[in-house]
């Protein structure tokens, strides 16, 4: 099919629907039958600079006035509207970034859960009031919007990581340009256009590019007007993007990757360690998550056996059509996903890593960017891929003695974002939860995850928080007003 026949979305800038004004499209692949299905803008300069344009006025219009509660309106006809179109915007998510169908299709109403949560939330911001020294005159503080926010968004879960940006600003009443990741736009893009048509948003207050991070992301997150990046992505692209707020002095969050230790004690109960070490890594988007749980440090007095039994359930985990309810686990999101997999593997087996199963694109998928779920057994953390983000199902198992060294190789990593302990010993689940380095933590549990509980790293990690009430003092700044009443 030549690339002109694919159905062509388009971007909203200023409440209305356009075609790039450069005339680029980029083409999206389905990683399960690795065929273009769709086009999307590749938007350029002169797409961004409209959208920040826009936003930057709506700033100033009828937006500014709009009181609390019916912005908050706005994200809870989002909420409301969110489960009618659940299977819709699941079919997007599986056709750009092979998710599975019935996975995306449910977590629906958990990003539904987060747009209500910040919706009931934008009434309920408020400032402080101070004993003056001065005799006769008060002053207080109210909390204004921030101004444009860029957010910047990855194709893993793109709409509750939006969600989590969207519901804080709107709340707040900050106005933003969205972009997504090129590899998994078109969810984005029907959210944004239930937000114009359902929600019934106000023109200009959110208008959306799609493209490359080059221009389209650095172009935006540079710019002038705007006042916040909230960016989700890699370490290496957040770099980019501190170097492009030093144009603008934008504040930024960040968050980032990880590289998390699941650890695994002698007294834990193995069955829901097995359980949740497993969905841990493979479940979500076939490890595409940022909390994948891919380091497993397991005690020395059951590591083989506790090895074993992760080597059978992963095993007699089904990986397929991601359309197909029988499918546990669907295709990586791009070919380069899939070699970055393989070539990692490879290497730690040439390092002297035991590969104990998976390892390459599994038998009997003739179309697709598979990759078996794979487990490997190192000796120590001397090892590449015990360091490195591979965002594939892929987990590296090694033993340790006692807690000590537990907590040691844990924290031997540049990531710092999440971490699970399993373990009956609640004393020793507590001195871990303070000493191991990951903002978000699970105790003989993992990947839970609410509206109000926030999430967020340490080191290459990010070092911001997203989520929770405390997100709404991100998207708004305090004014001090002073005033006399002496006069
Ligand atoms: P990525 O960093 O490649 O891209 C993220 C976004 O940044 C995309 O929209 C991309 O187009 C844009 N971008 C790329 N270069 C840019 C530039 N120079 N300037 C501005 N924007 C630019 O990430 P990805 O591959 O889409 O997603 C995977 C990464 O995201 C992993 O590292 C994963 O751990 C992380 N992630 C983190 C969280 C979290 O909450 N901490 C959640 C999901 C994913």
């Amino acid at each position: 099919m030549a690339a002109s026949d694919l159905p062509r979305f388009q971007v909203l800038i200023d409440g209305e629907w356009r075609d790039p004004a450069s005339g680029k499209w980029l083409a999206s692949i389905n990683p399960a039958t690795e065929e273009a299905w769709c086009e999307i803008p590749n938007c350029q300069q002169d797409d961004v600079d409209a959208a920040v344009e826009a936003a930057y006025a709506a700033l100033d219009g009828p937006w500014r006035d709009m009181q609390p509660t019916e912005r908050g309106q706005i994200l809870i006809r989002l909420a409301d509207a969110l489960p009618d179109h659940a299977a819709r915007l699941a079919e997007f998510e599986v056709a750009d970034a092979g998710k599975n169908l019935t996975e995306s299709t449910n977590f629906m109403t958990f990003c539904a859960r987060f747009f209500r949560f910040y919706g009931e939330l934008a009434d309920k911001v408020s400032g402080e009031t101070f004993a003056t020294p001065f005799p006769g005159i008060q002053a207080f503080t109210h909390r204004v919007p921030v101004g444009v926010v860029a957010a910047v968004i990855p194709w893993n879960n793109p709409l509750w990581l939006l969600s989590m940006k969207l519901g804080p600003a709107i709340a707040g009443g900050n106005t933003c340009v969205i972009k997504p990741s090129e590899l998994c736009a078109t969810p984005i893009i029907e959210i944004v256009r239930l937000m114009h048509d359902v929600a019934e948003i106000p023109r200009g207050v959110i208008n959306l590019v799609t493209g490359e991070g080059e221009p389209c992301g650095r172009v935006l997150t540079s710019h002038p007007k705007v006042s916040k990046v909230a960016f989700t992505g890699g370490p290496e692209t957040a770099r980019h993007i501190v170097a492009n707020t030093a144009h603008n002095l934008a504040e930024t969050t960040l968050e980032l990757g990880g590289k998390s230790p699941v650890i695994v004690f002698d007294d834990a109960d193995l069955d829901n360690a097995v359980q949740n070490v497993i969905g841990g890594v493979f479940a979500g988007s076939s490890g595409q998550s940022c909390v994948a749980g891919s380091r497993a440090l397991v005690q020395r007095s059951i590591f083989d056996e506790f090895v074993d039994r992760l080597v059978a359930a992963a095993e007699a985990l089904k990986v397929g059509d991601p359309r197909s309810a029988d499918s546990q686990m669907g295709p990586l999101a791009s070919l380069a996903q899939v070699e970055r997999c393989e070539q990692a593997v490879a290497g730690a087996v040439e390092a002297g890593a035991e590969l104990r199963t998976g390892g390459r694109r599994p038998p009997g998928l003739a179309k697709g960017y598979y990759f078996a779920p794979t487990i490997l057994t190192i000796p120590n953390q001397d090892f590449e891929i015990a360091r490195t983000e591979l965002f594939g199902p892929v987990l590296v198992a090694l033993p340790f003695d006692d807690e000590a060294e537990a907590i040691r190789l844990a924290n031997d990593t540049q990531f710092g974002l999440a971490a699970g302990f399993f373990t009956t010993n609640l004393g020793r689940a507590m001195r871990l939860s303070k000493a191991v380095r990951a903002g978000i933590q699970w105790i003989n549990t993992y990947r839970l995850g609410a509206p109000m509980a926030q999430i967020g790293g340490f080191g290459d990690s990010g070092k911001s928080r997203e989520g929770g009430i405390a997100a709404m003092h991100e998207y708004t700044k305090p004014v001090t007003v002073w005033i006399n009443t002496n006069v």
